[in-house]
């Protein structure tokens, strides 16, 4: 690059300074380095009718996760020379301001596979080209490059993890090193008339501040990412004896896998980093495989990105070759009652009141509850649902959610309908005692174990005892789940019936005439 020039770094994920090739090849051979991040109204824009606090598209937990990973980068950057240059708008307007002001001459940010930044980076790399603006977008939110796998399998998503891993083998960095240090940063240049602030706070941000207590017990930032990846692969035992689905969905104190979601979906943590620090520790113990082991999870998530890529509307049943279509009910009380926690199940509320006050949840917990809104006892659309848990999860993401609603609704990938969870003697087999709905419940605190998962049974008596009576100060449940998953199992044989003989290709009248 010519002397006196100027790279610009615009992070979104990947907010990381470990293994970050963007990052590091904007800080080369540049005088200048503008690290940006450009807040998106698409997803702050507040909603008074929101049923909890946060925007429409973000509860106020992953609005608090994401500016304190800001304001960690930011902390990191300075120790680099450098800071974070915050700033307000749409997000390629911003962008494109940016690079006209500063007289930008390379733009490097990590390739996006979502829908929404596909769109949004094609606008940026249009002006960029035209205005002779060298862009380097690589891929290192993932372990492949989903394209890459695309293209192995003759340009189609392999949609089964066993077909994902015979093409993907071994990541083509695994052999070498990752970069994972980076020790100076080129100075931030001067920044004429455009508009720059210090991370703001979430009051700054138009939202309510609330109580920690009432918030999620997991902070942001690159800083936690790593602290917490290295106590979670401490313990050597039990990375290798890692398997899931086994594991206590129950277990709250110290949950039984790594809560590194938040950070991997923000890319504070660096997926390959973690696939690494895998690899090294099971060099030298007897380990689980894949799809059950750790690295398997990671692998997982490599599966969902891949196939979300290559399948057109990936986060619809209409239109999505993949998705059996099914004739979900459209009932909104149902809807409420199970998003609100009022559904008169302790297990499913408990779970929901997880999602509403940590956002995270143990997968086998998103196992119950997605099963319960879908196919195992109220049949409404795996796409309301996925709202939900959009909008609520600090881990959010749009690959990894839409493909595990598909799986969870039967409506792809997994076509055993009929096996349900039951949200009376599933949790019951890993908490006898309730202690998990005794904490996210405290209203079913005193009712004896004999019938925390189905107070409507415990007698009059016991019910005033415990200070809980059912139908007043705890929902009555909304369904009977004998009879109700009974019916869904019928109206899913129908449905798969329908889908085979017309081979995926469902009318809209054929699905009116099946509910
Ligand atoms: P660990 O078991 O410690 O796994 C390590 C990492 O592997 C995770 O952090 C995650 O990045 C990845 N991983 C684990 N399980 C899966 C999986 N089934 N699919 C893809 N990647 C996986 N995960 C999200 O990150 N974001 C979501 O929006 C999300 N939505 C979900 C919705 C439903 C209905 C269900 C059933 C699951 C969803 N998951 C989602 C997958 C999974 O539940 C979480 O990734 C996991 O519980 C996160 O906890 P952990 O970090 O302790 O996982």
């Amino acid at each position: 690059m010519a002397s006196g020039s100027a790279s610009l770094m615009w992070f979104r994920k990947g907010l990381r300074i470990h293994d970050n090739p963007a990052l590091e090849f904007a800080s080369k051979g540049s005088n200048y380095l503008f690290p940006v991040f450009v807040i998106d109204p698409h997803y702050m824009e507040s909603d008074p009718n929101a049923f909890s606090p946060g925007s429409t598209r973000s509860g106020l937990n992953r609005i608090r996760f994401l500016l304190e990973s800001l304001v960690d980068i930011d902390l990191s950057l300075k120790k680099l020379g450098s800071r974070l240059l915050v700033l307000k708008g749409e997000p390629s307007q911003v962008l494109i301001r940016c690079l006209k002001e500063w007289d930008v001459k390379r733009l490097c940010f990590e390739y996006d596979t979502e829908p929404y930044y596909q769109d949004l980076d094609a606008k940026v790399k249009n002006y960029a080209s035209a205005a002779g603006i060298e862009v380097f977008s690589p891929v290192s939110h993932t372990l492949f490059s989903p394209s890459d796998i695309i293209q192995k399998n003759g340009g189609k998503s392999p949609l089964s993890y066993q077909s994902f891993m015979k093409i993907a083998g071994q990541p083509s960095w695994a052999s070498s090193p990752l970069s994972t240090v980076i020790t100076s940063l080129p100075p931030v240049g001067s920044l004429r008339s455009c508009e720059i602030s210090e991370v703001p706070t979430i009051k700054e941000l138009g939202y309510e501040d609330i109580k920690q207590e009432e918030l999620t017990p997991f902070r942001g930032g690159e800083s936690e990412a790593l602290k917490r990846l290295t106590e979670a692969i401490r313990d050597k035992e039990w990375v290798a004896k890692f398997e899931k689905p086994k594991g206590d969905p129950s277990a709250f104190l110290r949950p039984a896998t790594s809560v590194l979601s938040p950070y991997l979906k923000f890319g504070c943590l660096s997926s390959r980093y973690f696939y690494q620090c895998l690899q090294d520790i099971y060099k030298n113990v007897q380990h689980t495989s894949p799809p059950v082991s750790l690295l398997g999870q990671l692998l997982w998530r490599d599966f969902f990105y891949t196939v979300a890529f290559g399948t057109p509307n990936f986060d619809q049943m209409r239109g999505n070759r993949i998705c059996k279509q099914i004739p979900w009910k459209d009932n909104d009380e149902l809807l409420a009652a199970w998003r609100e926690a009022r559904t008169g199940f302790p297990w499913i509320d408990a779970i929901m009141v997880q999602l509403c006050q940590w956002g995270w949840m143990h997968h086998l917990a998103r196992h119950s509850v997605a099963c319960f809104l879908t196919r195992g006892d109220l049949f409404v659309h795996w796409e309301k649902g996925r709202d939900v848990f959009e909008r609520l999860l600090i881990d959010s993401d749009w690959a990894i959610n839409n493909g595990n609603w598909l799986w969870l609704s039967c409506s792809s990938f997994f076509y055993q309908y009929n096996r349900i969870y039951s949200p009376i003697s599933f949790g019951k087999k890993y908490d006898p005692n309730g202690d998990y709905i005794r904490h996210f419940l405290p209203v079913l605190k005193d009712m004896p174990k004999e019938y925390i998962y189905e107070p409507w049974t415990a007698p009059q008596s016991i019910q005033i005892r415990a200070n809980c009576i059912i139908g007043k100060d705890y929902p009555k449940p909304v369904v009977s789940h004998d009879s109700a998953s009974k019916e869904c199992k019928g109206k899913m044989a129908q449905a798969y019936a329908l889908n085979q003989k017309l081979n995926g290709l469902v009318s809209e009248e054929d699905l009116r005439n099946l509910r």
